[in-house]
């Protein structure tokens, strides 16, 4: 079967076409600055490679464009559109609904819509997507894949706030957690390569890419994660703060004049590594860093301490973990950020090999760089989020 795996963003379409169950990936591509007079297209595959600049005016047109793309004869995807068995979507928010991936029907659509107040940037392109696909595919199959879902077996205590219960009650305001269908990709494979039943695991999963979070993940279940309401809470990332003192909202709101819109722009644009370094490309910091650049190394050690303080807490909470996971654009390529990490966990008896940890970036299949009797195991995964979404489409429109 034929399943075409959409991420909609608020400006830009990737997709990808994967013959399943076997797993090959077909072709890929994104369209970028949807709604600008420059739109740009790409899309490759083994036969064949594009690039097109032309105006992709919303969604809709996007959507359309992906389709033609895909039949092209170039690249010898598909003759007939028809060919797409299931379409599975990336969908970032499911709030409390939803804990597993769904076959979109009304009602899947109506709480998608309803969870717009808590994730506005994305789950209205996420929905525009199916909406677009629907009227452009009737009859096929749409399946949705939240960011979210996995996360939904955090306890009560780990995803509660403290504070007055009126404002979880009236606006559901609570921890949720994202990028969980990375988490939960790179703990399955996490457990195979430590030959266990993923129920007997305990995982500390770091998916550290332009966004990053942090997930304790205990017989396959997600116990804690360091995103929370939105994802601007936990570590350090490319443009956003991470965890602060909710006090300096407060502060510079009073001190700095700053607007609502201001502080939102200040904490999830402006922030992070970009913040700290004045750019956010953590291959930058990488060389300069090597270059023994003073303000480089300040960073590096801020983002590698922010990680520690994280595992700690998690290896905690799991009563001691089997691994640490790193994955995604950071964690896959940066050496630098896993050796200082390792320096500040030795006390736990986690060592890595340096000589194998310098030599993964863009390893392209999973390593584990642990040192000889470390007791926590340190594995590096790249991670294919669309991957998991065209495996759970499959096993949906199966059943
Ligand atoms: P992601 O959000 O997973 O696509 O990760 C994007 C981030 O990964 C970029 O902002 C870069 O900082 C980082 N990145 C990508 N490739 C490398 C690399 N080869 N070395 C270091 N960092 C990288």
């Amino acid at each position: 079967m034929k399943i075409l795996v959409l991420n909609c963003g608020s400006s830009s379409i990737k997709f990808q076409v994967l013959k399943m169950p076997e797993e090959k990936l077909l072709i890929k591509g994104v369209i970028e600055r949807i709604g600008e007079e420059n739109s740009i297209i790409e899309s490759k595959n083994e036969y064949h490679k594009m690039k097109l600049n032309e105006p992709v005016l919303n969604h809709e047109k996007g959507i359309e464009k992906v389709l033609s793309l895909i039949i092209k004869p170039e690249f010898k995807v598909m003759n007939d559109i028809k060919e797409i068995g299931a379409i599975g979507h990336r969908v970032v928010h499911g709030g409390e609904e939803f804990s597993d991936s769904v076959i979109i029907n009304e009602k899947v659509i109506d709480v998608i819509k309803s969870t717009i107040p808590l994730a506005p940037l994305h789950n209205p392109a996420n929905l525009k997507g199916i909406l677009a696909c629907r009227s452009e595919l009737p009859g096929i199959p749409q399946i949705a894949v939240f960011d979210t879902a996995f996360h939904q077996t955090l306890p009560d205590y780990a995803f509660r706030y403290a504070i007055p219960k009126t404002y979880y009650e009236r606006h559901k305001i609570r921890r949720y957690g994202f990028h969980g269908t990375s988490h939960k990709y790179v703990a399955g494979i996490g457990a195979e390569i430590l030959r266990k039943d993923i129920k007997d695991t305990k995982l500390i999963t770091a998916h550290l890419g332009n966004g990053a979070s942090i997930s304790a993940i205990q017989g396959g279940n997600s116990i804690d994660t360091s995103m929370g309401f939105t994802p601007l809470e936990g570590l350090i990332m490319g443009t956003r703060s991470g965890d602060l003192d909710p006090a300096i909202l407060i502060f510079l709101e009073k001190n700095e004049n700053l607007s609502a819109d201001d502080i939102d722009q200040l904490l999830n644009k402006r922030s992070g590594v970009l913040g700290l370094f004045g750019q956010n490309d953590m291959r930058i910091l990488e060389e300069k860093y090597y270059a023994g650049d003073a303000l480089a190394i300040f960073v590096m050690t801020l983002y590698a301490y922010r990680l520690v303080k994280y595992i700690g807490a998690y290896n905690a909470v799991l009563g001691g973990a089997d691994a640490l996971i790193y994955t995604a654009g950071v964690g896959e390529n940066t050496p630098p950020l896993r050796e200082l990490v390792a320096k500040f966990l030795a006390h736990m008896g986690l060592s890595i090999n340096n000589e194998l940890n310098n030599k993964v970036i863009r390893y392209g299949e999973p390593v584990d760089i642990s040192g000889k009797d470390s007791k926590i195991k340190t594995l590096v995964i790249p991670t294919n989020e669309e991957l998991a979404i065209a495996r759970d489409t499959c096993i949906l429109i199966r059943s």
